[in-house]
């Protein structure tokens, strides 16, 4: 019998490119995404989420710090390597995140970059 064969879908974006927009959103946190980060970090969930998150809008999301693109970003985003640095670990949003082949923020990115004949230009957030 044939199984269907799944063909991958291509992503059209390439977040090695851009300067971490989405790191720069309120992320929601579950008690999964909690207990993963209290393993990484070797503390307990309580700790985790006193040290790692805050009340926005009623939910727990991570903490952020100041940023010198984006007005702030995401406690665990390295500011200057443009990175996650807890990637393994990082909340069941993050990892879904946008859910489908395109990134509205990397198409704004390249079509301004294209306009500016500059490769490296950001725009004003
Ligand atoms: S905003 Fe889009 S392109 Fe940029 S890091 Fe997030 S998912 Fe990747
Ligand atoms: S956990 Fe990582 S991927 Fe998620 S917002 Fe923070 S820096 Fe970005």
């Amino acid at each position: 019998m044939n199984a269907a064969r799944k063909i991958p879908v291509r992503k059209r974006f390439d977040c090695s490119q851009c300067p971490g927009y989405c790191c720069s959103y309120q992320i929601p946190v579950n008690e999964r995404d909690l207990a993963r980060l209290a393993k990484h970090f070797g503390v307990s969930q309580k700790e985790a989420a006193e040290r790692y998150t805050k009340t926005f809008e009623g939910e727990p999301v991570l903490r952020h710090r100041k940023d010198h693109i984006y007005k702030s970003v995401c406690m665990f985003f390295d500011r200057d390597e443009r990175r996650c640095t807890v990637y393994p670990v990082r909340p069941s949003i993050c990892r879904r995140y946008p859910g489908v082949n395109r990134c509205g923020y990397y198409d704004f990115l390249k079509f301004e970059r294209g306009l500016h004949g500059d490769e490296d230009f950001i725009p004003d957030a």
